[in-house]
């Protein structure tokens, strides 16, 4: 790909060779691509297609009331990747250990998949592909990263799936400041998704874009000013905290900040870390850097505070049991 194109560059196709997996790239309109190192031509099967909102469960005919209230009935709904991928994960991501084992199931689930339909192994496809994509992206190795995302793109029907690799495609492209592109991988995107966790996904890569844009109201008006407005599945809230805090902030509003991001990081046992390490990740984009010491710090001590009320309930409740049985005697 030229230096002054991005990775996630929406006029250029990424594929990976069928025969020895390298990532090759082409025009977006090329029909075929020849692999420079080992001499086989992979076909590009199909043009980019867009999830229409009546694919994904009639989401045409609800109401936008009666679908965010349908949203907020599956918030906590945890997704759980098939068991053979669960086995390759590590922390939440691809085992490096794993690596080889992944990628040769990714291609035995590619050959499956090029041969018909079927619905097993694009589940299980997909899942590799968002675990081995997530874990070129670390590794700095972007065009293999978007080669697996995009061949993903190529093989996968399901219209979720579908949903799911396009709003990957733009937040990577967010990332590497391609806003262009951003907005227009998005747009192949179902706007108004009957899934929580596909409306997360879709409503973070519109507010990520917005934030590259310093378009505060907007990131609000796509996540919601208070963390109760709109419900987000489980794998956004951390990410959907920090920006909403952020846009409070970057707005001049420190109170709301401050009370949306310590609200955030409480959520849970692990959110703290996670709002943490949400905010270091990129520090082009300076998210809470007003706020965040102090909340973080306040964070912690409150959850040092309840660990410790836990702990007195604990012993009183033991200490009770103890007595009754000694008076049973
Ligand atoms: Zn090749």
């Amino acid at each position: 790909m030229d230096n002054d194109k991005s990775f996630y560059d929406i006029n250029q196709i990424v594929l990976l060779c069928r025969q020895c997996g390298a990532p090759l790239d082409a025009p977006a309109n090329a029909t075929a691509i020849k692999c420079g190192y080992c001499g086989v031509t992979t076909i590009i099967e199909h043009e980019r297609k867009e999830v229409k909102p009546e694919q994904a469960a009639h989401s045409a005919e609800v109401t936008e009331e009666k679908r965010l209230a349908d949203l907020k009935t599956q918030d906590g709904r945890v997704i759980m990747p098939p068991l053979p991928i669960l086995g390759m994960m590590k922390a939440g991501g691809l085992n490096p250990e794993k690596l080889s084992e992944a990628e040769s199931l990714w291609k035995t689930m590619r050959q499956v998949l090029e041969a018909g339909p079927d619905e097993k192994a694009e589940k299980e496809l997909f899942f590799l592909v968002l675990i081995i994509g997530q874990y070129y992206r670390i590794a700095h190795d972007y065009l293999r990263s978007r080669a697996y995302y995009e061949t993903a793109l190529q093989l996968v029907r399901n219209p979720d799936h579908l949903h799911d690799l396009y709003c990957l495609m733009s937040q990577t492209a967010a990332n590497e400041g391609d806003l262009e592109s951003a907005e227009k991988w998005l747009a192949y995107a179902n706007p108004r998704p009957t899934g929580i966790h596909q409306d997360s996904a879709y409503r973070y890569s519109k507010a990520l874009i917005a934030t590259r844009k310093g378009d505060w109201s907007k990131v609000l008006e796509y996540l919601g000013a208070d963390i109760k407005d709109i419900p987000i599945s489980n794998s956004y809230d951390d990410l959907c905290g920090v920006f909403r805090a952020n846009a409070h902030e970057k707005s001049g509003k420190l109170e709301q900040a401050k009370d949306q991001l310590e609200k955030a990081a409480l959520q849970n046992i692990h959110s703290l870390e996670n709002v943490a390490r949400v905010m270091e990740v990129d520090k082009t984009l300076d998210l809470c850097s007003i706020v965040k010491h102090e909340v973080l710090e306040k964070a912690r001590s409150k959850r040092r505070k309840k660990r410790w009320i836990r702990l007195a309930i604990a012993v009183l409740v033991i200490g009770a049991i103890a007595a009754f049985c000694i008076a049973c005697k």
